[in-house]
C-alpha cells in the first residue's frame, strides 16, 4: 500500500529578482513498511522535499497523496491537521523541552491528541519501553546522555501511531557508537512495520535504509533498492 505519492511536484522560491527551482519535478512513491533514506549534497532539494513529504510546506505545482489524501493544495490548518496524524518527526537537535521529563516530552502530541491523562501515561510508557527507556521516564533531557534523548524524541515521535517516521538528520549531532545504536533502533522499528524516511547527507548512514533516493539540482538522480544494507548489530 502506497503511503507517500508524489507527482512531478515542484517548488520554486522567489527571493526578489532570483527564482530558485529547489525541486524540478519529483514523482516519488513510498510504500508502507519501506525504510527509505533520501540523500543528496547541500542545496539539492533535501529539506524542501522533506517539508512538503511532512506536510510542512506544499508544493507549487504537482500533486502529492498522503495516505490516500491529497494534501497538495490544503490550507495550513488543513494541513497541520494531517501532519499531526499521519508525520512522526525526529530532529538533528531532538527538540525536547528541557523542564519536562522524558515521559512528559513523549505524553505531549496526545495532549492535542485529546487523550486522557491516564491513557497519555499509559501510551508514553509504552512509547518509551518501545526504545528501551523505560527506566529513564522522570529524567529530564539534561540528565541523559545524547543517545538517550534521541530515543526519547523518538517515542514522542511515534506515541500517535503515524503513518510514516520522518527524521532529519538523526545522527548529526551524536557520535559513531551512539548513532549505530540509533540505528540499530531503525532497523528494530522497520521490522514491527514502521515506514521510515530518513533524510540525510552521510553516506554511510544512508547504507542502513533499505532504498536509497538520490537527489541532485531539484531532481532525483537515482532511487534504487540498497542492495548491500549495513546492520547496526
Ligand atoms: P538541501 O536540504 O539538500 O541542502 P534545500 O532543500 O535546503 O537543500 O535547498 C534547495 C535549494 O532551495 C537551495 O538552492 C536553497 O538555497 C533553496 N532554498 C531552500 N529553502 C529556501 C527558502 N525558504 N527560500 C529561498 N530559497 C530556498
Ligand atoms: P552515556 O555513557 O550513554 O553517554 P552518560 O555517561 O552520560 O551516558 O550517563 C550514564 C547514565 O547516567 C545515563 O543512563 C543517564 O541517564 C544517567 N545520567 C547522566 N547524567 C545524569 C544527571 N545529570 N542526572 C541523572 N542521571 C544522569
Amino acid at each position: 500500500m502506497k503511503i507517500i505519492e508524489t507527482t512531478n511536484i515542484s517548488k520554486r522560491y522567489i527571493m526578489g529578482e532570483e527564482v530558485i527551482d529547489a525541486l524540478k519535478s519529483i514523482s516519488i512513491s513510498v510504500n508502507k513498511g519501506e525504510y527509505v533514506a533520501f540523500m543528496g549534497p547541500s542545496g539539492s532539494g533535501k529539506s524542501t522535499l522533506m517539508n512538503i513529504v511532512g506536510c510542512l510546506d506544499t508544493p507549487t505545482s504537482g500533486q502529492y497523496i498522503l495516505n490516500e489524501q491529497d494534501v497538495s493544495k490544503m490550507s495550513d490548518d488543513a494541513l497541520a491537521t494531517v501532519r499531526n496524524k499521519e508525520i512522526g518527526f525526529v530532529f538533528q537537535t531532538f527538540n525536547l523541552l528541557p523542564r519536562q521529563s522524558s515521559l512528559e516530552n513523549v505524553a505531549l502530541p496526545l495532549i492535542y491528541a485529546g487523550y486522557s491523562k491516564a491513557d497519555r501515561i499509559e501510551k508514553a510508557m509504552l512509547a518509551l519501553k518501545g526504545v528501551g527507556l523505560e527506566n529513564r521516564a522522570g529524567h529530564k533531557p539534561n540528565e541523559l546522555s545524547g543517545g538517550q534523548r534521541q530515543r526519547v524524541a523518538i517515542a514522542r515521535a511515534l506515541v500517535n501511531d503515524p503513518s510514516i517516521l520522518l527524521a532529519d538528520e538523526p545522527t548529526g549531532n551524536l557520535d559513531s557508537k551512539t548513532s549505530y545504536e540509533i540505528m540499530d533502533l531503525f532497523d528494530q522499528l522497520h521490522s514491527k512495520g514502521n515506514t521510515i524516511v530518513m533524510v540525510t547527507h552521510e553516506d554511510d548512514i544512508a547504507q542502513y535504509a533499505h532504498r536509497i533516493l538520490r537527489l541532485r539540482d531539484g531532481l532525483v538522480e537515482s532511487d534504487k533498492i540498497n542492495p548491500d544494507v549495513r546492520k547496526a548489530k
